[in-house]
């Protein structure tokens, strides 16, 4: 007995490690294992110069493979969804670096002015809307454009004309000038009398001193006060509205680029619900006077979201200028037509502050600069943070916003101190509406600079892309169609827009995909398709790199899967 014991125990313990392994075994095997969605028959982007692929299988929320029709194929089991990309062009889900989703979301409940190009269609737009909507106290909207405004800049009388029976309000399409009517002026109590703010403007007729209908900037914040607000069950809703409205579109991450907690908690109620369509990164905006108390809360929101499986929050949103067209970007010189140079909402010093703050406690900072001043001040602060702090633990990106005129002298310290460039290609739409006014502004010579998204692509920047919705439309496509023609989309004009800033489409879809994803730090989860990381899909109609880049907006998107789970498929018509 002693003798045979022994033996017995040892045959069992070989017998169950055998079986062990096989179970361990099957389950690294691909044949064998549940493969739960293999998209076939597509073009698969792999990468800018990659051989492209065929197939992509996927396990639970991460891609398992990505290969041959041939070889995925065969891993089809019983359970396994199968969707034939015909085709089409399979990339990685679309990310958008820098995005407004609550408030794109509830833009979607009034006056839409964006593709009004002209007097007749913004009138028209504007009392459709007020005819449509009896009920609603106020009319409001955004979306305008400056230029066919005589002077750029509308006036009350003319929106009194289109709306003589109630307050009416419509901002801007970039959201830095409002435009009210005579009856909304008088319920914020704006009159001549009222004084400009600090960093704002109420726009006065220079004969009369009655105010002309147009607050700059924080003179909006007077109108703010009596605007009717909108509830938390709006709110909620616009994130919902956001959310399908990206899964129709492709996108599968967003960089909110600029919240804080009240939202961050509607985000949340909505992914519990099960209908949050995106990946969150969120910007918390910084408040003025930023202490070291106030950077502590951030914190502890941050940790909150820590191990959030959507929302995470790592970055802190700056504004450090305004935007040409209402000649509040800061420049380095003045203005073309106006002896201004802008403004700056923080003196060097304040800015340096602010960054080193946040820096050192692991803060990815965004920060808004458009005009050449702010750009230099703001990758100024990044070298002082740098300088006063040790390399934080995941390393520095800090991003500058916009970037839309760069001094030449600057387009070397974006790769020599890691800070990202992120753009809004299609903020250069070459329409006469979106850029005769900012060409006017600045004049030809920095005119002749903006967007340069080749020269910092050769001088190593890293770039990311976003759409910077509701400012212009959410859908990517405009995005990467504008960056690689500089045309509009009808495909003007013919020679493009300083089309010697045209990047390859491999490298728009780049700075639309993977870029977005290298920019929240999370390269290693997303923003691929390669094995290992999330199943973030977008299937598209067609093989857009069959045909001439200039035909990219003919494809369009039919599925859209976000962790292994179709979130979008375009009706078969
Ligand atoms: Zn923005």
């Amino acid at each position: 007995m002693r003798s045979r014991l022994p033996v017995l125990l040892v045959v069992a313990i070989v017998a169950a490690t055998v079986i062990a392994g096989l179970v361990v075994g099957a389950q690294r095997d691909d044949r064998s294992g549940p493969v739960d969605l293999i998209v076939l028959n597509g073009r698969v982007f792999t990468g800018a110069g990659q051989e492209p692929a065929e197939a992509v299988a996927v396990r639970g929320n991460e891609i398992l493979r990505v290969g041959s029709n041939r070889d995925l194929k065969q891993l089809a089991g019983v359970s396994t969804t199968v969707i034939d990309a015909h085709g089409g062009t399979v990339l990685p889900g679309f990310i958008d670096g820098h995005v407004h989703f609550v408030s794109g979301g509830l833009g979607m409940d009034r006056v839409n002015l964006l593709d009004a190009e002209s007097l007749d269609a913004i009138g028209k737009k504007i009392r459709d809307f007020a005819a449509a909507n009896p009920d609603r106290a106020w009319v409001t909207g955004r979306g305008w454009y400056y230029s066919p405004f005589p002077g750029g800049l509308p006036t009350r009388q003319q929106l009194d004309e289109l709306v003589p029976d109630r307050p009416a309000y419509m901002t801007a399409y970039d959201g830095h000038t409002a435009w009210a009517n005579t009856a909304a002026l008088k319920r914020a109590g704006i009159t001549s009398a009222t004084p400009d703010p600090a960093d704002g403007i109420v726009v006065k007729d220079p004969k009369t001193g009655e105010p002309t209908g147009i607050l700059k900037e924080a003179a909006m914040g007077l109108m703010s006060k009596v605007l009717p607000q909108p509830t938390r069950d709006d709110r909620l809703r616009a994130i919902r509205r956001a959310s399908e409205e990206a899964g129709r579109l492709g996108i599968t991450s967003i960089h909110e680029a600029g919240t804080g907690e009240a939202s961050l908690a509607l985000f949340e109620e909505v992914r519990k619900a099960g209908a949050l369509n995106v990946r969150v990164y969120a910007a918390l905006s910084v408040k003025d006077d930023m202490t070291e108390a106030d950077a502590g809360a951030f914190d502890a929101l941050r940790q909150q979201y820590a191990a959030n499986p959507q929302i995470r929050v790592g970055a802190i949103k700056v504004m450090a200028d305004g935007v040409i067209e209402a000649h509040t970007a800061a420049m380095l010189a003045p203005y073309a037509n106006n002896p201004s140079t802008g403004h700056a909402n923080y003196t060097p010093q304040e800015l340096q502050r602010l960054v080193t703050m946040m820096d050192r406690r692991g803060w990815q900072v965004m920060t808004h600069a458009i005009g050449d001043g702010a750009v230099r001040m703001t990758l100024d602060a990044y070298d002082a943070a740098a300088k006063a702090n040790p390399a934080p633990p995941a390393g520095r990106r800090h991003r500058v916003e916009h970037a839309e005129t760069i001094d030449p002298a600057d387009i070397p310290r974006f790769a020599q101190q890691h800070t990202l460039v992120s753009y809004m290609p299609f903020h250069a739409n070459p329409t006469p509406a979106q850029l005769t006014v900012w060409t006017t502004n600045i004049g030809p010579d920095r005119s002749s600079r903006g967007w340069i998204v080749r020269t910092l692509q050769q001088a190593g920047a890293r770039q990311v892309f976003g759409s910077d919705w509701p400012v212009v439309d959410l859908d990517p496509r405009l995005e990467i169609n504008m960056a690689v023609t500089r045309r509009t989309a009808a495909g003007l004009p013919n020679e493009g827009w300083l089309p010697d800033q045209a990047i390859s489409l491999e490298r728009a879809i780049e700075n639309m995909t993977s870029a977005g994803a290298y920019a929240s730090f999370d390269e290693a989860k997303k923003g691929r398709l390669a094995p290992g990381l999330l199943a973030d899909i977008v299937i598209l109609s067609k093989d857009v790199f069959a045909q001439p880049p200039e035909r990219f907006l003919d494809a369009v998107v039919t599925t859209t899967i976000l962790g292994g789970k179709v979130v979008y498929e375009r009706a078969a018509r």
